[in-house]
């Protein structure tokens, strides 16, 4: 950390500084230029606020170096992390691995249709919700436990691992027999007492960037599920709020390249969330897996039209299909293979 004194700070301001991150257990190195004085605090501490030091008198201002998170940040693994699923399949190594289905689980023939047609189009996973966590309590909130068993038994006919999301600590038990990876949704991810209880199972979960949240917020909420000792966790930008309004979201696809440099996590990115609107997803996919992204989350549905959610972000079948044509094109020039 950094600590740039004002030109008008006295001794004992400095010395109070000094004394206060001494106190705090760094080692302080001095310098005094012509005008003002710099301190450089050296230590193994990442527990702080720098608010404490910015506030302490005869402060300019105060740069931290070091990152809050140690697990999450790409210095823990500078090789990057690979998820390995039951099947072999692996998130964050050379292949793109899309992960498609609709947003909820509506029936049978919805969704073993859904899975066929990913499937074949060359998904490797299956999404689909079973929870739902819906602005309005009116909307449709999932199957619930059967939405679960439709899962895996489609994922098991179709040849796909089966991703789902968990909105609260109870519903972990009863998905771990069904499904492969746990999503953590938007609304969830600043949960701080779920990512605890996700950081004690052994499979791998799914974080999605909350709508406001910045990326080392994002980072932070990782950095919960790994110091329980789970540490096949990936990340996924899905949109964040802006003052936009034609998308749903704003997708931020800098936030790709952003995180590979911060995190040894792979990276996903659900460009239905993002925008929000059905003739958007593609070129966002496109978009994503030029920049890197190491996975792609995608509704599609059989029949958007009569969808019980997203129905207006949600992909025809035919559209998913040219769009994996389009993926395969792009991927080879970012040195990347997809199925
Ligand atoms: C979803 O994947 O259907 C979903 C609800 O996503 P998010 O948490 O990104 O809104
Ligand atoms: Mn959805």
């Amino acid at each position: 950390m950094i600590v740039a004194m004002l030109e008008t700070a006295g001794e004992d301001q400095i010395q109070g500084v000094i004394d206060h991150l001494v106190k705090m257990g760094f080692e302080v190195h001095r310098s005094t230029g012509a005008r003002q004085t710099v301190l450089g605090a050296v230590g193994r501490r990442i527990d702080f606020d720098i608010r404490d030091i910015e506030v302490l008198s005869g402060v300019q201002l105060v740069h931290r170096i070091s990152s809050p998170y140690k697990l999450v940040g790409r210095s823990f693994r500078p090789e990057g992390t690979r998820v390995i699923l039951p099947n072999g399949v692996e998130i964050g190594g050379k292949e793109i691995i899309v992960m498609a289905g609709p947003c909820s689980v509506e029936s049978r023939e919805q969704l073993f249709a859904a899975a066929e047609h990913v499937s074949k189009a060359g998904a490797k996973v299956l999404r689909g919700g079973a929870f739902k966590p819906r602005s309005s309590p009116y909307t449709f909130q999932g199957m619930g436990l059967d939405g679960l068993k439709l899962l895996r038994e489609a994922g098991d006919r179709y040849g796909l691992m089966v991703i789902s999301e968990v909105m609260e600590i109870s519903q972990i038990e009863l998905m771990l027999p069904y499904i492969d990876i746990f999503q953590i949704g938007a609304r969830n991810m600043q949960n701080f007492n779920l990512l605890r209880e996700l950081g004690k199972i052994r499979k791998p979960v799914l974080l999605k960037r909350g709508i406001a949240a910045t990326i080392e917020e994002m980072l932070l909420s990782a950095e919960y599920i790994m110091s329980g000792g789970n540490y096949q966790v990936i990340l996924c930008e899905r949109g964040i709020r802006t003052f936009e309004t034609y998308t749903r979201n704003t997708l931020d696809i800098s936030a790709i390249p952003v995180v590979h440099k911060l995190s040894h996590l792979p990276m996903t990115s659900d460009p239905s969330h993002g925008t929000g609107i059905r003739d958007k997803v593609a070129p966002m996919a496109c978009a994503s897996i030029a920049a890197g992204a190491d996975a792609l989350l995608i509704e599609v549905h059989p029949n958007p039209d009569q969808a019980l959610s997203d129905g207006a972000q949600s992909l025809y079948p035919e559209q998913f299909s040219e769009l994996m044509g389009q993926l395969r094109m792009i991927a080879p020039a970012v040195g990347r293979t997809i199925g």
